[in-house]
């Protein structure tokens, strides 16, 4: 057995024990379990020194999940656009395929908290082959999304099968790995998975920070090794209340991950997720965050802070509003908030 594969198995499960080191209340967490799966992995426990502190509200069973019965179970409407189980055919050129069922760990905030962990999300290689197939068959599509789920709890051996396969597409032009490996279980990252990666180049991989003390010395080694092995490596941020919600946050964390080589990408509005209320923040609290950024943050490390919009109608992204006015003269607002009038004609 691998080392991260040890590590794997020895993630917590057990609200019990978390409850007994934080001091909560187990019953309570109990409770949510039932609903919505825990787990942590260990390199995540040893960060947490507090259950609400950053790491803490991440994965820490919260009730307040159970109160929340408002919002949409699939808010992304991705059952509908699914042509093959677990393959999500959205925009025309590209599709996300859901090649595993768990993650090392399950974010409490997660879009696919319906499902991910749970019976209803585990993939067959038989799913997967289905999605392949739809691929091949579908010459439009250059790209795909390897999401989940958290596609690296997959064997070396099964990815290198399914990068084979993938491969073997001719209209197939690149390959995107989703994966928040890196971030809650850096072992997993090794030397011949980044080998594996580098043989089906291009391939960018999108992981997964919130917070600037996720970048310990062990997720920046990961990292390196990744980006060493000629992998693209960029980020998506979920904007998190409570965690996340503010400038010198945000900054400390674009600016770092710049620095490491990896690329802030999408800053992302929480989805309309049931049971995730608690994390959610107001469009002008993220607005205010961006308009901070823009100016002092290089602008390869600001991120487009985007909304995924309800029902399945795609990624949108929300900016400061620069423009003030249109016509023959549009006029600008700057970073220091002069309006500049901007000629058109
Ligand atoms: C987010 C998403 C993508 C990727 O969109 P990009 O803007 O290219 O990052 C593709 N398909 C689906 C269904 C998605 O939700
Ligand atoms: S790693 Fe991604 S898919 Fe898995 S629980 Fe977290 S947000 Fe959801």
């Amino acid at each position: 057995m691998e080392l991260w594969q040890e590590r794997s198995r020895n993630s917590i499960l057990c609200s019990d024990l978390v409850a007994q080191r934080f001091g909560l209340d187990s019953h309570a967490l109990a409770q949510v379990v039932e609903r919505y799966p825990m787990r942590i992995t260990p390199h995540q426990f040893e960060l947490i020194r507090q259950a609400d502190d950053p790491l803490g509200c991440q994965v820490i069973p919260d009730p307040r999940e159970l109160l929340d019965d408002s919002l949409l179970v699939d808010p992304l409407n991705e059952e509908q656009l699914s042509p093959v189980p677990h393959l999500v055919h959205r925009y025309p050129y590209r599709v996300l395929l859901l090649v595993a069922g768990s993650c090392f760990s399950y974010c409490r905030f997660c879009t696919r908290k319906r499902k991910v962990g749970c019976s209803s999300m585990s993939v067959s290689l038989g799913d997967i082959l289905k999605g392949i197939d739809y691929i091949a068959e579908h010459p439009e599509v250059n790209e795909v999304i390897l999401s989940g789920g958290d596609p690296l709890t997959m064997s070396d051996r099964l990815l290198d099968d399914v990068l084979a396969r993938l491969s073997r597409i001719p209209h197939l032009q690149v390959v995107r790995i989703g994966s928040r490996a890196p971030v809650v279980m850096p072992e997993r990252i090794t030397d011949a998975l980044c080998a594996l990666l580098r043989r089906y180049q291009p391939v960018y991989f999108l992981t997964h920070f919130n917070h600037p003390r996720e970048i310990t010395e062990a997720t920046v080694e990961a990292c390196q090794r990744l980006v060493r092995s000629g992998v693209i490596v960029a980020n998506q941020t979920v904007l998190l209340r409570g965690v996340n919600d503010n400038s010198e946050t945000l900054f400390k964390l674009f600016h770092t991950l710049y620095r490491l080589q990896i690329r802030p990408y999408y800053l992302h509005q929480m989805d309309l997720t049931c049971g995730t209320s608690h994390f959610r923040t107001r469009l002008e609290d993220g607005i205010a965050i961006m308009d901070d950024l823009r100016g002092p943050l290089s602008g390869l490390a600001v991120p487009s802070y985007i909304v995924d919009l309800p029902g399945g109608h795609g990624k949108v992204p929300v900016t400061p509003d620069y423009v003030q006015r249109l016509g023959d003269h549009a006029r600008l607002r700057a970073a220091d908030g002069t309006l500049v009038d901007y000629p058109q004609s």
